[in-house]
């Protein structure tokens, strides 16, 4: 437990200083269908889109995302938030169908590096779990172990995409 605190005020401005943005956000590229940009779309809608994750956690994993570039989720109205969470229903619908896990994990990372995302472009990671989604290889190896590739859990998934809609 932490029993002292140093403050060092003059740190501030460094610390709250934007990120780089120099590069091209790889999230509006799929969403324009840059070709350039290897994508698994699985289901593009008028403002939000679910595309697979290609380094996925576990099998199935999905990612939920605005198609206009939005950083963070209070830029959303209310009324987008509860269309892309709707997205997120409705994927997890799917992945059960298909995949049968026995749980999920949802979230997202927002604010750059520092939240852990890699992509400063607000999306929402569905994650689903299996029993034995994690092995020995995958704890100690800096390996992830899939049972399946992605572009073949991709068809498995984009042939129920009418649920998506
Ligand atoms: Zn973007």
């Amino acid at each position: 437990m932490i029993e002292n605190w140093m403050y060092a005020p003059g740190r501030l401005k460094w610390v709250t200083r934007p990120e780089k943005t120099g590069r091209a956000c790889v999230f509006c590229q799929i969403a324009r269908g840059d070709h350039k940009v290897e994508s698994l779309v699985l289901h593009k809608g008028k403002r939000f889109m679910v595309i697979m994750n290609l380094y996925p956690y576990t099998t199935g994993h999905v990612q939920v995302l605005p198609i206009r570039h939005v950083e963070a989720l209070e830029k959303l109205t209310d009324k987008e938030v509860s269309e892309m969470l709707i997205l997120v229903k409705k994927s997890m619908k799917v992945i059960k169908k298909v995949l049968n896990p026995v749980g999920f994990n949802v979230g997202l990372n927002q604010g750059g590096s520092a939240s852990g995302a890699s992509i400063n472009h607000l999306h929402v990671h569905v994650v689903p779990r299996f029993k034995t989604d994690f092995g020995f290889i995958d704890t100690i190896g800096a390996t992830r172990v899939l049972p399946e590739r992605v572009e073949d859990t991709y068809k498995r998934l984009k042939k129920h995409e009418k649920m998506m809609e």
